[in-house]
């Protein structure tokens, strides 16, 4: 498990931005130490734990990329066509030992191995086969054209895959086709998540006419397992100090990281503030980040702690902001730093100097094909359906006050978020 130091996660100032957070967390938090080896078909989404050298080049050998004829290069036309006798077929999979005869051409066809001595191949559509079934090649092709030499992508030794990276398919393709059956991997990230709120009900269950459902929990979760940890779901704890210290007194040494959502306001109700303090340590993060309201973050018996908001949106902005750097980390994953891309805002907006604001935005084509980012048009930090119905967060920085229709803004696609 992790071991954290209740100090972990002080902080000087009484306002903190947002890089501030990330650079705190990727410096503070640990990897856990603890790795495993699964087979490559589990490995997407994995933390790789050890580099990798390629065992061997590729491609592995050197052959063909099209279809056509292969010839020495002391061979190739000149300035005029020239017919050429056939010397041997290859196909993909195929081995020809002999090594091509000079003013011969072979058949060959994608991904065969090339002759010995054979160096540059003619593409079959740039072919011609006269009446005595000899082959014409015209003049001009480069030498070496349409090989694939050894090693072209990656040499044999070359780091390949660096410890630390998250894997996606094209890490999984690139282990397989260095023929590696399985992957060393840092073990999941375990995450205890429990609602706090005397308001919610589990769906499923009865519901008061003063309840809502509990849908933060669902969310995080989900969002959780899209970051591969594994996730322990621990229902609602009750605005109440004792039964809530009591409920992460339990998962605190079982787990790498408790997150809870709710209940870290600095209102009389928000309890769990009071809680952690009686059991652990607690600071209060107040972020430069709209929207948001304070973060709890704490250790219990060295098990980290995040307490996000109980508004959906800003518990969605701050588990991206605060939860997504710390799941890394704990994982011994390489930074992955979220970069806006720049498209045209198709909205006004104004904003406070000195915090960064995320603005739930829609993507459409404008008259001239530009892309650009319509705002969703209420602002509640309670709204699921501005997440719903939006395609990711146009993100306003610090020094922005203003902002015009056709003004340049960075835009985070929610695809890109996990
Ligand atoms: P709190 O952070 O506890 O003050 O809650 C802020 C708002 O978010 C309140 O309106 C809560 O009812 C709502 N809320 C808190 N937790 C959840 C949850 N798990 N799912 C949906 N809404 C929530
Ligand atoms: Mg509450």
């Amino acid at each position: 498990m992790a071991q954290l130091s209740d100090d972990c996660f002080a902080f000087g100032g009484p306002m903190m931005s947002v890089d501030e957070a990330v650079g705190l967390i990727t410096t503070r938090v640990s990897a856990i130490a603890d790795l495993e080896t699964v087979a490559l078909a589990d490995a997407d989404g994995r933390v790789l734990a050890r580099d990798v050298a390629a065992p061997l080049p590729l491609p592995p050998f050197t052959n063909s990329a099209v279809d056509g004829y292969a010839l020495r290069n002391a061979d190739l036309p000149g300035s005029a066509e020239r017919a050429f006798p056939l010397d041997g077929r290859i196909q993909a999979g195929g081995l020809v030992q002999a090594p091509i005869r000079p003013g011969h051409t072979a058949r060959i066809f994608t991904g065969a191995p090339m002759p010995p001595e054979a160096e540059t191949v003619f593409m079959q559509e740039d072919v011609r086969i006269d009446d005595s079934g000899k082959i014409v090649l015209p003049p001009g092709l480069k030498r070496g054209a349409n090989v694939r030499p050894a090693g072209e992508d990656i040499p044999q030794g070359h780091l390949a895959l660096r410890a630390g990276q998250r894997l996606r398919p094209p890490h999984v393709a690139l282990a397989a086709a260095f023929g590696l059956t399985g992957l060393e991997v840092v073990r999941r990230i375990r995450v205890a998540v429990f609602s706090t709120g005397d308001e919610l009900a589990s769906p499923g269950e009865p519901r008061a006419a003063s309840q809502l459902f509990d849908s933060n929990r669902f969310m995080l979760m989900a969002m959780l397992r899209r970051l591969g940890c594994e996730v322990s779901d621990l229902g609602i704890l009750r605005d109440e100090r004792s039964s809530l210290a009591n409920g992460l007194k339990q998962v605190a040494g079982h787990h790498d990281l408790i997150l809870t959502t709710g209940g870290v306001s600095t209102g009389e109700e928000d309890h769990v503030k009071a809680a952690v303090e009686s059991i652990g340590s607690l600071v209060l993060w107040r972020m430069a980040i709209k929207p948001g309201r304070p973060v709890a973050m704490g250790i219990i018996d060295g098990t980290p702690l995040i307490g996000l908001p109980g508004n959906p949106v800003a518990s969605f902005v701050t588990f991206v902001h605060v939860v997504r750097p710390t799941v890394l980390a704990l994982a011994g994953g390489l930074p992955e730093p979220l970069t806006p891309i720049p498209l045209r805002a198709a909205f006004t907006y104004r904003k406070k100097a000195g915090r960064r604001e995320y603005v739930r935005a829609s993507l459409r084509r404008a008259q001239d094909g530009g892309l650009e980012a319509t705002k969703f048009p209420r602002e509640g930090a309670g709204l699921l359906s501005s997440l719903v119905e939006t395609d990711g967060l146009v993100e306003l920085g610090e020094d922005i006050t203003n902002v015009e229709p056709g003004q340049d803004v960075g835009f985070l696609s929610y695809a890109d978020l996990l």
